[in-house]
Order: structure tokens, then sequence, then C-alpha cells
């Protein structure tokens, strides 16, 4: 096909013009396909590491805008992590086609799958995909509970400190630091949750679910009635009489999802609808994943304590 020659030879002519500007001074270059990952690679990586996210923080992760710079990033990675569970199925295999880039093929020492570590929830018994479920593999939003973010931590040091062996103290010293302080924090959002254990909440992806199992809420209906599958009014009148036989009175939306659809089902539920970015950098001074974390635990236990 034509144009597609022509597209290669663009992306070829991008990344030969990219290669003068590579890696700064001796630093891993290391990309991750979203926010959240790109910030724990930072604090694990310190300053040996040059770290970019190819999704913004207000972008949905499972439908990333895959333009050809992000080609050109991922040609020049000496590692990249991904979230997996076909959380990216849908944009990044194409970029990574046209990067071609040995050192971040699967399987390579520079390629780490996040989902790969972690006990993945929600794993479909039977595979259907007829229904457009975007979960086929289980739920690939588990960077929200502290506890694999601390197994994925470990996993990246090791693979950063193959990449980058005369780096390796540093990683592990990283690390160290990284989980101590995870486990302190773990512990502070545990205490500002503990009084709302059993408390019923509505979102809509399915995508605050490791976030619930972890601090003890539980998650009643998503707005979508498919993950990936926008809401229709049949089943958002399912949603409202759930939330009004079981007293749910706080919605969690995302920057990137319908918030007026979330308001219209607040309004008839007194509920309130809680912006709840789970990507370092949506909102302002929430930039490192810890940030992040704090912003949407805190606005979460104002949210149910207003609403209990
Ligand atoms: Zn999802």
């Amino acid at each position: 096909m034509k144009t597609m020659n022509l597209f290669g030879a663009a992306i070829a002519a991008m990344i030969t013009l990219s290669a003068a500007g590579n890696s700064i001074a001796g630093k891993l270059n290391v990309v991750a396909t979203t926010p959240d990952l790109a910030s724990i690679a930072r604090e694990i990586g310190g300053d040996a590491v040059d770290v970019k996210a190819l999704a913004k923080p207000t972008e949905d992760p499972h439908f990333v805008d895959a333009k050809p710079s992000l080609i050109v990033t991922l040609n020049r990675a000496d590692v990249l992590i991904e979230g997996g569970a076909e959380l990216e199925v849908g944009w990044l295999p194409p970029l990574l086609e046209s990067a071609r880039n040995e050192k971040v093929a699967a399987g390579a020492p520079g390629r780490i799958n996040a989902s790969q570590g972690i006990r993945m929830l929600e794993v479909p018994s039977t595979l259907d995909r007829s229904k457009g479920d975007v979960h086929a593999l289980g739920n690939p939003h588990f960077m929200i509970d502290p506890v694999n973010v601390k197994i994925i931590a470990g996993v990246i040091a090791d693979h950063l400190a193959q990449a980058a062996p005369a780096s390796a103290e540093q990683f592990k010293t990283n690390l160290a630091t990284f989980a101590s302080r995870l486990d302190a924090k773990t512990a502070e959002w545990q205490g500002l949750l503990a009084p709302f254990a059993g408390a019923k909440i509505v979102t809509f992806h399915n995508d605050f679910f490791y976030l619930a199992e972890r601090f003890k809420l539980d998650v009643i209906a998503n707005l979508e009635p498919k993950p990936g599958i926008s809401p229709s009014p049949a089943h958002l009148a399912e949603v409202i009489e759930k939330m009004k036989s079981e007293g749910a009175r706080v919605i969690l939306v995302q920057p990137y999802q319908n918030h007026k659809t979330a308001e219209a089902v607040a309004r008839q539920t007194d509920a309130v609808v809680l912006d709840s970015a789970q990507q370092p950098g949506a909102y302002k001074d929430t930039a490192t994943w810890f940030q992040m974390m704090d912003h949407l635990v805190q606005g979460l236990a104002a949210a149910l304590k207003e609403k209990a």
C-alpha cells in the first residue's frame, strides 16, 4: 500500500533525525506507557534515568492517541514499562512495530510487563470479546493498590539494574527508600479510609476496583454496562435504582470520562461526583504517584464523610 510506505518513510526519517539527540549524558532512556508507571520508574531510577510517559495524565489509557512522535520515543528507549493485560492493546503494538527497537521487544530484558508480577483481579472465566469488554484478561487498573505498586517497583529495579549494571546499587537503595515510604503512606491511607469500611461507591468505568479491595470499599455499580461500553439509558436506570436501595452516594469519575452523565445520575440519587484521576499530573500538585494517591484518598474520604 502506497500510503503505508510513505508513512513508514516519514517515520524512518524522523528516527534518523532524532538519533543525533540520543540519551542525555549517559542516562538510561526509560519509557512508560502511562504516567503512574513513569512516576514509579523515576522514584527507582533517580538521576540515572530519563523517564517519559507515552499517555497524557488526562488520557484514557485504553485509547491513547498514537501520534508518530511516540514512535520516535519508543525507538530511543532502553527500557519500556507497560501495564499489560491488554491495557495498551489498542494502540501500543502498531507503535512498537514502527519503532523497530530490539531492546524493548517482547521478552527482552528492556521490556517490563507490570501485570505479570501481580495478582490480577476479575479475570473472566470465559473469554468473550463479542460484547466489547476491554478487560478480557482481567482488570488492568491495578496501580492504585499500594501492594501492587511495591511489587512493580521491585520488578522495575531488577530490570533497570540489568540495563545499567553500574547503577545497580543506586537502584537498590532507591527501592528501599521507596518501599519504606510506601509502607508509611499505605498505613496513613488506611487510617483515612478505615472509618468508611464497607461504604458503597459507584464508578464510571471499572477502574477503582483494586483501590476498593485494598481499602475495604464496595463498588456496587459502574455507569458503563461493560468496561469500554458507553452508558445506556436502560443501564443507568438500573444503576440509579441500585444506588437508591443500597445507599451509594459517591460517584468516582476520571478526567476523560463523561461528567454530564455522572452528574445526571448524581442529581437523582443525592450523590456527589468526585473528580478522581488515577494518573499523576492530572490535577495541580499531583505530579508524583504519592501526590496523586494523597489527592485521591483525601478526596474520597472527604466525599464519604460528607455523604455518610
Ligand atoms: Zn479499563
